[in-house]
């Protein structure tokens, strides 16, 4: 029996997995774990259901140039073919000819030497992840507000000690449920939770407080709670003097945001937003958390900044049982922002122009800090980039489903299509493997070991229970094999631990540091918070409880203004359409659509009764959604818990992000998935 952590979700819940046979898990609970507590959702529970699917890739993939058809070779034929045909763009094009495009479910050692083999053996800049998509946004915000991001600074569990907690565009009964029960024993204590959310979800049915906004305006509307707090005198003064800089320039950006007008942009009834300030102002403690709803706009960053400027106003941040907090999305959402796979930053969350980093992580490495490339492109821009003049001509793509979960997917895909050589290292034939040229079958879960870092920057081991599929490699084996192909002056580990320990060493004295953290020390201590300095360092549960990460120590106030989405409804899209997930699916259900435990009833379109009436659709009858960027057939879903000038589509197959907008955020380059302009007919 071995202890060890869910496939999916940033949670991590902690689970113990029994071996019925050579490769076949049988999933039991680990009660000791004190993230979740021996609970799990349906979808940690049937995680053996991975092992079940007769899909499973075995053997390498190349596309046959006469046929057209993927076909089975050897290892060596592929890598051998991947290297030749890369060192020969890079020898006519140069090294950002090659992209490389990771992904946030990979584990710490695979996403730093993912980001290894971009800067030290391929020496390409083109490197970024499906993160961008995911985080970055609160990421982007949290690192300017107070000088270092990590997703929740403190345990989950702290959020029953609060007396409200606000969830901005999070569904956290259906995407973390074990994470729910934090909910009910804070309400049981008599606490109070507020979700805003432009639906009517599983989790707002367990709220106190409900405010549903028009998707996209939650900055609009954090702007009125803060005019509102400043109004009526409820700004924690003492705290901000001591604490803060900026609140003045603040103060001021917010006087004419009065309840009436926030009414008017957002949606929410005067009377509403004046109760959600006052029930704020009032608590002694209030938690604020922001999810993908909030942070997947073209103003996401600007609309966490407006949230933090409600939890400093208050005087939260750094104080216990309160603060503000990012419900991560993906398993190693955090770990995989930390480690080099991000187009900005080195290992331990340096910056790549940074002289003093670049000189430190390449000591590490082994090679010349000159020799390491610069910024390069972030996620969606480099992939629009893909096969074009100046744009990547080949790519390798490591944990990622591009062509589902890629905003404007259509166009994604064509330039996907456009490349000279398209790599895809997964488990399954996914949607994107299904148009590479070479597929490289690799483990997965179960069948390696390697750590995450959950939403608490809390840094798990997944440990191997079972044995691989005959024919399958590890990432850090493909990874190294490429390296070695294709020249790297340095050696690439493969074993995890070794790979581990290195990554300790390239962290150390960053932002997240992990120098300290051992994998022992994680097995003894049901994880380790970074950051963790040194091995005599308890590691850091609590964060900004003394002081900031900026260098004055103190938290920083943002002015940000209202902008609202970059597409609003008009004549030929009159609706808002919104994204989202459901219980049962994972991300892209690369994954989970392949576990016959859980149900797929594929993709469906959620309207209000008012809006069907209006355009003559019936629950269960196929209804079109068209965005300027395309168009998707699903059946209805007829509901009163959605707006009725709104529409929802879950995004786990494809279609969905057939519709998305490719708009991006200035700062975070994240795409603004969770609204755009749509047109629904019958
Ligand atoms: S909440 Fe997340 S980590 Fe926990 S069992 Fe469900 S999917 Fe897995």
């Amino acid at each position: 029996m071995t202890a060890t952590h869910c496939p999916y979700c940033s949670l991590q819940c902690g689970m113990r997995v029994t071996r019925r046979g050579p490769a076949v898990p049988e999933i039991g609970e680990w009660a000791e774990f004190p993230v979740n507590r021996g609970a799990l959702c349906r979808k940690g529970w049937s995680a053996a259901g991975l092992y079940a699917g007769r899909e499973r890739l075995t053997t390498p993939l190349l596309r046959d140039r006469a046929t057209g058809e993927l076909t089975p070779v050897g290892w060596d034929e592929a890598l051998d073919t991947i290297a030749d045909r890369l060192s020969a763009l890079r020898a006519e094009r140069g090294p950002d000819a090659v992209g490389v495009f990771g992904g946030g479910g990979l584990t710490n050692e695979k996403a730093y030497q993912l980001g290894k083999l971009a800067r030290v053996a391929l020496g390409t800049s083109q490197i970024d992840y499906n993160g961008r998509w995911c985080m970055s946004s609160a990421a982007t915000a949290g690192t300017r507000a107070f000088g270092l991001d990590r997703g929740l600074p403190f345990p989950l569990a702290d959020i029953e000690q609060a007396d409200v907690v606000v969830l901005v565009g999070s569904n956290l009964a259906e995407t973390m449920p074990p994470a729910a029960r934090h909910l009910d024993a804070l309400r049981e204590r008599g606490g109070q939770v507020v979700v805003i959310d432009p639906r009517r979800t599983a989790t707002a049915d367990r709220a106190d407080v409900f405010v549903q906004p028009v998707p996209g305006f939650d900055l609009a509307l954090a702007l009125g709670v803060l005019h509102l707090l400043v109004a009526g005198g409820l700004v924690d003064e003492s705290y901000v003097a001591d604490r803060t800089s900026g609140w003045a320039d603040v103060r001021d950006s917010v006087g004419a945001w009065w309840p009436e007008r926030v009414e008017r942009v957002t949606g929410v009834p005067a009377p509403e937003v004046r109760a959600l300030a006052a029930l704020l102002g009032g608590a002694e403690r209030v938690v604020v958390l922001t999810a993908r709803g909030a942070e997947q706009h073209a103003t996401g960053s600007d609309t966490v900044l407006a949230w933090i400027n409600v939890a400093l106003a208050l005087g939260m941040c750094g104080t216990p049982g309160a603060g503000y907090g990012c419900l991560t999305g993906q398993g190693n959402g955090q770990g995989g922002r930390e480690h080099g796979q991000k187009a900005d930053q080195l290992p331990g969350y340096r910056m790549i122009d940074d002289p003093v980093a670049r000189e430190h992580v390449a000591s590490v490495w082994g090679v010349p800090a000159d020799s390491l490339p610069g910024k390069g492109r972030s996620a969606y821009e480099m992939l629009d980039a893909l096969g074009t003049d100046d744009g990547p001509s080949a790519l390798l793509v490591f944990g990622s489903n591009i062509v589902v979960s890629a905003p404007n997917a259509t166009r994604v895909t064509a330039r996907l299509e456009a490349l000279d050589l398209l790599v895809v290292a997964d488990v399954v034939l996914s949607e994107t493997a299904a148009i590479a040229d070479v597929v490289l079958p690799v483990t997965q879960w179960a069948e390696e070991t390697g750590t995450m870092t959950n939403l608490e920057g809390r840094v798990i081991l997944r440990q191997r229970a079972v044995s691989p599929p005959a024919g399958v490699r590890s990432d850090l084996d493909v990874i190294s094999g490429l390296a070695t192909r294709l020249g790297s002056p340095v050696p690439f580990a493969t074993d995890p631990e070794e790979v581990f320990s290195e990554l300790g060493r390239a962290s150390a004295g960053g932002k997240a540091d992990y120098a300290g953290i051992t994998y022992a020390r994680i097995r003894d201590e049901a994880g380790v918070f970074w950051p963790c300095p040194s091995p005599g360092h308890a590691g850091t549960p609590r964060m900004f409880l003394d002081s900031f990460a900026h260098p004055d120590g103190r938290a920083r106030f943002h002015v940000v203004e209202h902008r609202g989405p970059a597409e609003v409804p008009d004549a030929d899209y009159p609706v808002h359409l919104t994204t989202g997930r459901v219980l049962a699916q994972y991300q892209s259900g690369a994954q989970t659509r392949r576990v016959r435990e859980l149900p797929d009833s594929g993709p469906f379109v959620e309207l209000h009764p008012m809006l069907a009436g209006r355009i003559g659709a019936v629950d269960g009858a196929p209804v079109s959604v068209t965005t300027r960027r395309g168009s998707m057939t699903a059946s209805a879903r007829v509901v009163t818990t959605i707006r009725p000038d709104t529409v929802f589509v879950p995004f786990h197959w494809v279609g969905a992000n057939r519709l998305t907008n490719d708009a991006l955020d200035p700062a975070s380059r994240m795409p603004e998935f969770k609204v755009c302009a749509a047109a629904v007919t019958a």
